[in-house]
């Protein structure tokens, strides 16, 4: 009798670790990490407040870029110049510069044959902290902008602060920021792809605007990443 009870028992060990090995549980969503542009919501308060992927912090000697299939940052290109961002430097996730903020920047220029640069909308976060990488969420409060233009590509730039920043978390209105700071943002933008020999200056800044401007231009990058994925 009691060799029978092994002889049952023998069986059920040895197959329920061999189905173990072939068993697969189902896929679940929340075993991978969202994708920043599209996988993560802007956040409730935009755009007074807004969730903001940084791809780039000042220490950097590389530019960094969001790989768009992977959600994962790429190195796009070895800063060609001593440049290196002012400051922290990234996008508003599921924002889109598409035909309505162009349209906005065409509206304040007068221009006509402006197009969005079909990227999330940028942002450059003011902080005092020095952070070691990029490839991380903070919450950033708008204040401001620059109107880029790129050749005849749109390509605004948020100025924003970071959330409870001891130096610049209480700054409101774009011109409560030094001078100095945005000029060098400007020389940043207006310098690092261009070549001192390059005779072609299709880089232009064309207005620094306020909050209530900054403010304009995000709901339309919402909007206009709403119609661009059919949402
Ligand atoms: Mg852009």
């Amino acid at each position: 009798m009691e060799s029978q009870g092994v002889g049952v028992v023998f069986p059920f060990v040895t197959f329920v670790p061999f189905c173990a090995a072939f068993y697969h549980p189902p896929m679940n969503k929340q075993l991978f990490q969202a994708h920043p542009w599209h996988g993560v919501a802007p956040g409730p308060k935009t755009p007074e407040l807004v969730n903001a992927y940084i791809e780039i912090v000042p220490t950097d000697a590389v530019k960094y870029e969001l790989d768009k299939s992977s959600g994962h940052l790429r190195v796009d290109r070895p800063q060609r110049f001593s440049s290196m961002s002012p400051t922290l430097y990234g996008f508003i996730p599921q924002t889109f510069c598409g035909r309505e903020v162009a349209e906005l920047c065409e509206q304040r220029t007068g221009r006509t044959g402006i197009e969005g640069d079909k990227d999330p909308m940028d942002i450059c976060v003011l902080s005092e902290k020095a952070f070691a990488h990029g490839s991380f969420f903070l919450h950033a409060r708008p204040i401001g902008g620059l109107r880029m233009i790129d050749g005849n590509e749109a390509d605004d730039k948020i100025i924003a602060v970071l959330q409870s920043d001891l130096a610049y978390g209480e700054i409101l209105k774009i011109d409560d920021v030094p001078q100095g700071l945005i000029d060098r943002l400007k020389h940043y933008f207006l310098s690092y792809k261009q070549l001192p020999s390059d005779a072609d200056k299709r880089v232009e800044i064309v207005d620094v605007y306020d909050r209530e401007e900054a403010m304009d231009v995000i709901t339309r990058s919402l909007r206009d990443y709403s119609s661009e994925f059919n949402l």
